[in-house]
Protein backbone atom coordinates (compact mmCIF):
# COMPACT_ATOMS: atom_id res chain seq x y z
CA UNK A 1 0.00 0.00 0.00
CA UNK A 2 1.50 3.34 -0.70
CA UNK A 3 1.74 5.21 2.50
CA UNK A 4 3.39 8.78 1.20
CA UNK A 5 0.51 10.67 2.07
CA UNK A 6 0.07 9.33 5.60
CA UNK A 7 0.55 11.18 9.05
CA UNK A 8 3.73 11.02 10.19
CA UNK A 9 4.91 7.89 12.24
CA UNK A 10 7.33 8.23 15.47
CA UNK A 11 10.13 7.36 13.02
CA UNK A 12 9.26 9.68 9.79
CA UNK A 13 8.37 12.56 12.49
CA UNK A 14 12.30 12.09 13.89
CA UNK A 15 14.11 12.23 10.44
CA UNK A 16 12.55 14.98 9.17
CA UNK A 17 13.28 16.74 12.54
CA UNK A 18 16.32 16.04 12.81
CA UNK A 19 17.39 16.71 9.31
CA UNK A 20 15.60 20.37 9.74
CA UNK A 21 17.41 21.44 12.95
CA UNK A 22 20.98 19.81 11.84
CA UNK A 23 20.45 21.53 8.37
CA UNK A 24 19.41 24.75 10.55
CA UNK A 25 22.21 24.71 12.69
CA UNK A 26 24.78 23.85 9.87
CA UNK A 27 23.88 27.09 8.24
CA UNK A 28 23.26 29.28 11.40
CA UNK A 29 26.17 32.14 11.41
CA UNK A 30 29.36 31.47 12.74
CA UNK A 31 29.06 34.76 14.77
CA UNK A 32 25.35 34.68 15.19
CA UNK A 33 23.71 38.27 15.80
CA UNK A 34 22.11 38.66 19.19
CA UNK A 35 18.64 38.37 17.31
CA UNK A 36 19.97 35.11 15.67
CA UNK A 37 20.84 33.70 19.80
CA UNK A 38 17.19 34.57 20.76
CA UNK A 39 15.79 33.32 17.87
CA UNK A 40 17.89 29.67 18.23
CA UNK A 41 17.79 29.37 22.18
CA UNK A 42 13.82 29.87 21.76
CA UNK A 43 13.00 27.41 18.79
CA UNK A 44 15.24 24.57 20.61
CA UNK A 45 13.94 25.49 24.26
CA UNK A 46 10.17 25.20 22.94
CA UNK A 47 10.76 21.34 21.29
CA UNK A 48 9.91 19.94 24.75
CA UNK A 49 6.71 21.88 24.83
CA UNK A 50 5.82 21.13 21.26
CA UNK A 51 7.30 18.24 20.00
CA UNK A 52 4.55 15.63 19.20
CA UNK A 53 5.99 12.88 20.48
CA UNK A 54 5.02 13.15 24.03
CA UNK A 55 7.36 10.94 25.65
CA UNK A 56 9.97 11.81 23.12
CA UNK A 57 9.14 15.73 24.95
CA UNK A 58 9.74 14.78 28.01
CA UNK A 59 13.06 12.91 27.51
CA UNK A 60 13.98 16.50 25.68
CA UNK A 61 12.81 18.29 28.43
CA UNK A 62 14.73 16.47 31.08
CA UNK A 63 18.22 16.31 28.74
CA UNK A 64 17.81 20.12 28.22
CA UNK A 65 17.47 20.71 31.83
CA UNK A 66 21.50 19.44 32.59
CA UNK A 67 22.31 20.60 29.21
CA UNK A 68 20.24 23.72 27.81
CA UNK A 69 21.06 25.05 23.73
CA UNK A 70 24.40 26.59 23.41
CA UNK A 71 24.31 28.90 20.43
CA UNK A 72 27.04 31.05 20.62
CA UNK A 73 27.89 30.31 17.22
CA UNK A 74 27.50 27.54 14.21
CA UNK A 75 30.22 24.97 15.97
CA UNK A 76 28.12 25.01 19.38
CA UNK A 77 24.70 24.68 18.23
CA UNK A 78 25.61 21.70 15.54
CA UNK A 79 27.52 19.91 18.29
CA UNK A 80 24.77 20.45 21.31
CA UNK A 81 22.38 19.04 18.53
CA UNK A 82 24.82 16.10 18.00
CA UNK A 83 24.91 15.38 21.32
CA UNK A 84 21.53 15.57 21.96
CA UNK A 85 20.77 13.36 19.21
CA UNK A 86 23.44 10.84 20.23
CA UNK A 87 21.44 11.27 23.37
CA UNK A 88 18.36 9.72 21.67
CA UNK A 89 20.41 7.15 19.43
CA UNK A 90 22.20 5.57 23.15
CA UNK A 91 18.64 5.38 24.76
CA UNK A 92 17.17 3.25 21.58
CA UNK A 93 20.18 1.22 21.19
CA UNK A 94 21.50 3.16 18.08
CA UNK A 95 24.84 3.92 16.67
CA UNK A 96 26.27 6.92 17.68
CA UNK A 97 27.46 9.78 15.05
CA UNK A 98 31.04 11.29 15.40
CA UNK A 99 30.37 14.99 16.21
CA UNK A 100 33.09 16.62 14.67
CA UNK A 101 32.26 19.88 12.21
CA UNK A 102 33.56 18.24 9.62
CA UNK A 103 31.22 14.72 9.67
CA UNK A 104 28.66 17.01 10.28
CA UNK A 105 29.12 19.35 7.38
CA UNK A 106 29.61 16.41 5.50
CA UNK A 107 26.75 14.62 6.49
CA UNK A 108 24.13 18.24 6.58
CA UNK A 109 25.57 20.90 4.55
CA UNK A 110 28.42 20.28 1.95
CA UNK A 111 27.88 16.45 1.03
CA UNK A 112 30.68 13.82 1.07
CA UNK A 113 34.06 14.66 -0.94
CA UNK A 114 33.15 12.47 -4.05
CA UNK A 115 30.51 14.36 -5.21
CA UNK A 116 27.63 12.00 -5.25
CA UNK A 117 25.53 14.16 -3.76
CA UNK A 118 25.70 16.88 -5.55
P1 LIG B 1 17.56 9.33 12.82
O1 LIG B 1 17.95 9.10 14.25
O2 LIG B 1 16.24 10.03 12.58
O3 LIG B 1 18.74 10.16 12.14
C1 LIG B 1 18.63 10.67 10.81
C2 LIG B 1 20.03 10.77 10.24
O4 LIG B 1 20.77 11.68 11.05
C3 LIG B 1 20.85 9.49 10.30
O5 LIG B 1 20.61 8.71 9.19
C4 LIG B 1 22.28 9.99 10.37
O6 LIG B 1 22.81 10.22 9.08
C5 LIG B 1 22.14 11.33 11.05
N1 LIG B 1 22.55 11.30 12.45
C6 LIG B 1 22.41 10.32 13.36
N2 LIG B 1 22.86 10.69 14.55
C7 LIG B 1 23.29 11.97 14.42
C8 LIG B 1 23.88 12.90 15.30
N3 LIG B 1 24.11 12.61 16.58
N4 LIG B 1 24.22 14.10 14.82
C9 LIG B 1 24.01 14.41 13.51
N5 LIG B 1 23.46 13.57 12.62
C10 LIG B 1 23.09 12.36 13.08
N6 LIG B 1 12.15 8.04 18.94
C11 LIG B 1 11.77 7.17 19.92
O7 LIG B 1 11.42 6.04 19.62
N7 LIG B 1 11.82 7.54 21.26
C12 LIG B 1 12.21 8.80 21.63
O8 LIG B 1 12.21 9.12 22.84
C13 LIG B 1 12.57 9.73 20.63
N8 LIG B 1 12.93 10.99 20.94
C14 LIG B 1 13.18 11.89 19.95
C15 LIG B 1 13.47 13.22 20.30
C16 LIG B 1 13.68 14.16 19.31
C17 LIG B 1 13.96 15.59 19.69
C18 LIG B 1 13.60 13.78 17.94
C19 LIG B 1 13.80 14.83 16.86
C20 LIG B 1 13.35 12.48 17.59
C21 LIG B 1 13.13 11.51 18.59
N9 LIG B 1 12.86 10.18 18.27
C22 LIG B 1 12.52 9.30 19.26
C23 LIG B 1 12.99 9.70 16.86
C24 LIG B 1 14.38 9.07 16.65
O9 LIG B 1 15.42 9.94 17.11
C25 LIG B 1 14.67 8.78 15.16
O10 LIG B 1 14.45 9.96 14.40
C26 LIG B 1 13.82 7.66 14.56
O11 LIG B 1 13.92 6.49 15.35
C27 LIG B 1 14.29 7.34 13.12
O12 LIG B 1 15.64 6.93 13.22
P2 LIG B 1 16.64 6.72 12.00
O13 LIG B 1 17.44 5.52 12.36
O14 LIG B 1 15.91 6.74 10.72
O15 LIG B 1 17.62 7.99 12.02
Amino acid sequence: QDRSNCPADIEQLGRATWTFLHTAAAYYPAKPSPAHRTHMFSMLSALPSLYPCHHCAEHLGSHMKTKPPVVGSREEVMNWLCETHNEVNERLGKDTFPCTTEKLDERWKDGPKDGRCD
